[in-house]
């Protein structure tokens, strides 16, 4: 009775609300036993530098018995906030490593690099360190072909705990990407004090690039600046010829997106690789 009361409390607040907190109750379920079913998988973008493919950026996929495919804008802020993000993104590292270590010795798949999206709440976990340098000893993969993405917001929690981390997977060998670059709150005294290897610019300044001038001068000087810096510049979210020309002309020739592929499952990604490399006939 107890529980009525409380769920007839609920309902008086608002219905609402309780139809949200019972279908996030329910997602979480799922999402634990999603991942002890192995309901999860990691798809691979391509990931392509001076018109070939360097790597690809490995993004979660969760196949749910009854609601199919839900994608990451779905699950993960809510893995974030239950905490379940830590054994996922366990999980993540352990896949992307053992991948890595498959691909080692072939001779299109072994020089590619395999990129990690990596949460807020897993970098800033006392264990993240221990735990990446255990899913690349755990697996043999070689650490320098692995890339840690992270985001603005993260890095400025702490900022010397965040430098200390990530000088000690530098010391391994493990890059590090600054994704979603231009939407955050960036500090460009910080951008200079981080070990980086890469700037990615958001998507929302791509989409527009050729139509909207202040997308088209902000992706110039996000070019500039990492150029400067001494970082490798990516552009995500490239659907068109006409976008990758107009990023091409302003010195960022480094791509992902949908005008060479979508984030694909493994035997997909791999074939694009071996077609790729292959001498045209
Ligand atoms: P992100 O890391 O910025 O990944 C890029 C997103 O853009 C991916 O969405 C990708 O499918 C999509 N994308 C790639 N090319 C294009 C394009 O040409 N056009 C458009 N419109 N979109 C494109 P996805 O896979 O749905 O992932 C969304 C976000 O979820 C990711 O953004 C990342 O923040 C998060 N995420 C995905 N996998 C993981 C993971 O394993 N761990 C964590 N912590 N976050 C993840
Ligand atoms: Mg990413
Ligand atoms: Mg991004
Ligand atoms: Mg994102």
């Amino acid at each position: 009775e107890a529980k009525n009361a409380g769920r007839n409390t609920l309902r008086f607040y608002d219905p609402r609300m309780q139809a949200v907190v019972a279908a996030r109750a329910q997602l979480e379920a799922d999402m634990r036993a999603g991942l002890a079913e192995g309901q999860f998988e990691l798809y691979y973008q391509p990931k392509v530098a001076h018109g070939s493919i360097q790597g690809a950026e490995a993004l979660l996929r969760w196949r749910h018995p009854e609601r199919g495919f839900v994608p990451p804008s779905e699950f993960i802020a809510l893995a974030e906030d239950c905490g379940l993000i830590l054994q996922l993104g366990q999980w993540v590292l352990q896949s992307a490593c053992k991948q890595l270590a498959q691909w080692s010795g072939d001779e299109q798949l072994g020089a590619l690099s395999v990129a990690v999206n990596v949460s807020p709440r897993q970098f800033h976990e006392g264990g993240f360190v221990a735990e990446v340098l255990q899913a690349i000893a755990g697996s043999g993969a070689d650490a320098r072909r692995l890339r840690l993405e992270l985001t603005e917001g993260m890095l400025l929690q702490d900022v010397e705990d965040t430098i200390a981390k990530m000088v000690k997977l530098r010391g391994y060998g493990v890059g590090f990407s600054l994704d979603d670059f231009g939407t955050g709150y960036s500090s460009l005294a910080y951008l200079k004090r981080l070990p980086l290897h890469e700037l990615k610019i958001d998507q929302s300044f791509v989409r527009d690039v050729l139509t909207d001038p202040n997308d088209a001068a902000i992706a110039r000087t996000i070019v500039a600046l990492g150029t400067s810096l001494g970082l490798q510049v990516t552009a995500e979210g490239v659907e068109t010829e006409a976008q990758r020309a107009f990023l091409e002309k302003s010195g960022c020739h480094v791509w992902q997106g949908y005008l060479l592929a979508p984030p694909l499952p493994r035997e997909r990604f791999e074939a694009l690789v071996r077609e790729r490399a292959a001498p045209a006939t």
